[in-house]
């Protein structure tokens, strides 16, 4: 067995050693979960909403440690931490309710009645990228364990830390080992193994497109059901009717949130030429404001990225000659900085335009009416976020209906809320997660017909 030194992305030093497991261990962890999965899916439904609300509970009790790990492990600041803790107990509170409403249906049929159940479809192996360890966990792991699924769950490599500790936390409440289990490993080990085993029936995946695309190939030879969360590239797109002063104020949290490591960044910002000046002119000193610094820090609104070669990687979207407008100012020292970025003029099809950067750079490009800012924002592979500034409410709503993405906001830069749906179009990803029909995607419907003949 090899390990993995977790590194401090805002010190460089070490945190802590956490084991790899190998393929074999991954096929012990699901059997193990295919083993749990009759006890759990008999469980009364009010007992297993007693479970998650005990699991939540636990969280709850637990949420100063958990968002220090994560501060230690990712480098995320403080406050987002404690926020990202805070979600994984609602999303558990949230599904907690689920379990005495797996309602099916009554049809009417001639000769009998007929029927549906929703059964769990299984175990489920959840396979979680470095950008948001917690939240991205809880997605997949509340919904599966409200409808009666184990699952078996393989955080990134470079970010464990927290998934462990909540593993810790499930045993503690109650939930019985094998019903919900934290395997650390390599992508290409315990995440392969998970696309690969034949008892898993269902794997969740939130990553980048390119492993997206392979899972998808992979689950195909099972027929496996899969939810994908890949990557994105939004648009945040100002008229010139917008409360200009409001939206660049806002623009840079839009995107530098996490150091721009986020799906959901609006990484390109679209401005109305007629106004481009002047919200030029408002977001230079709102960039310069962004406070970067130590994570501990209840002041830091962004932390380092993840990793040396991630910030390299960043860097290489911002060669020497490239069109800065302004930027951003990080720290001294060690850690992994990148200051935010602007780059203006950038046209269509420039690198920084069309791929999806995740890091603390995005890119204002100017545009003439409506249907060229549709046209702008559906210039991408992707289709997850996105946001619409205008004081027109028909416009607003023409233009909502005129992107192809998942998840839009008006005059807000909305984040992920639990109760409401959220997925992507096109090559963002596959389903939907959160929400009120989430269970829906770890239940297959049965239909049965009782003949009264
Ligand atoms: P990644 O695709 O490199 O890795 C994601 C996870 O997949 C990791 O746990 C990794 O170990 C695992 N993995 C890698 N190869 C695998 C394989 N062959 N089989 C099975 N598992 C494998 O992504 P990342 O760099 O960790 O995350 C960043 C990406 O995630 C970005 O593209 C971002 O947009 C995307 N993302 C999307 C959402 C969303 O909800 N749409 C949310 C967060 C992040």
């Amino acid at each position: 067995m090899t390990s993995y030194t977790v590194i401090n992305p805002a010190t460089e030093q070490p945190v802590r050693d956490v084991e790899l497991s190998t393929a074999e261990q991954a096929d012990a962890a699901i059997t193990r979960a295919a083993d749990s999965l009759e006890s759990w899916r008999a469980v009364a439904p009010a007992d297993r909403a007693r479970l998650l609300r005990r699991f939540a509970e636990q969280i709850d009790s637990h949420l100063g440690e958990l968002a220090a790990l994560e501060t230690a492990g990712s480098g995320h600041p403080a406050g987002a931490a404690a926020w990202e803790a805070g979600q994984v107990r609602d999303v558990l509170t949230y599904y907690a309710a689920a379990p005495e409403r797996m309602t099916g249906r009554q049809i009417p049929v001639p000769g009998g009645i007929d029927v549906t159940f929703s059964e769990p479809v299984g175990v489920v192996g959840l396979i979680v990228p470095w950008n948001f360890p917690m939240p991205i966990l809880s997605w997949g792991m509340a919904p599966a364990l409200a409808a009666g699924c184990t699952v078996v769950a393989k955080p990134a490599e470079m970010t464990p830390l927290t998934a462990i500790r909540i593993g810790e936390l499930a045993l503690a409440a109650g939930i019985p080992p094998g019903v919900f289990q934290v395997v650390p490993g390599k992508g290409g080990v315990v995440g392969q193994r998970l696309v690969d085993h034949p008892q898993v029936r269902k794997i969740v995946f939130t990553g980048s497109t390119e492993v997206g695309q392979r899972i998808m190939a992979g689950c195909a030879r099972h027929v496996k059901r899969l939810t994908l969360e890949l990557g994105g590239k939004s648009a945040n797109i100002v008229f010139a009717d917008a409360d200009i002063e409001r939206a660049a104020a806002t623009a840079p949290y839009a995107v530098f949130d996490n150091a721009g490591q986020d799906c959901c960044a609006r990484s390109r910002i679209l401005v109305e030429a007629s106004v481009l000046e002047k919200f030029m002119a408002l977001l230079e000193p709102a960039v310069k404001a962004v406070r970067v610094g130590d994570p501990r820090s209840a002041e830091t609104e962004m932390g380092p990225l993840i990793s040396a070669a991630h910030r390299a990687h960043v860097a290489s979207f911002v060669p020497d000659g490239a069109p800065v407008a302004f930027r951003g100012s990080v720290p001294d020292g060690p850690g992994f900085w990148y200051p935010p970025t602007v780059l203006a003029p950038v046209a269509a099809g420039d690198l920084a335009w069309t791929e999806e950067i995740f890091g603390p750079v995005v890119t204002v490009t100017p545009f003439a009416d409506e249907a060229e800012a549709i046209a702008l924002a559906n210039d991408s592979p992707y289709g997850l976020s996105g946001s619409i500034w205008t004081s027109n409410v028909g416009r607003a709503i023409r233009v909502a209906r005129g992107v192809d993405t998942g998840n839009l906001s008006v005059n807000s830069h909305s984040s992920v809320r639990y109760w409401t749906p959220f997925g992507g179009f096109k090559q963002s990803g596959l389903g939907r997660e959160l929400g009120p029909d989430a269970v829906d995607a770890f239940t297959e419907t049965k239909n049965v017909f009782i003949s009264t003949e």
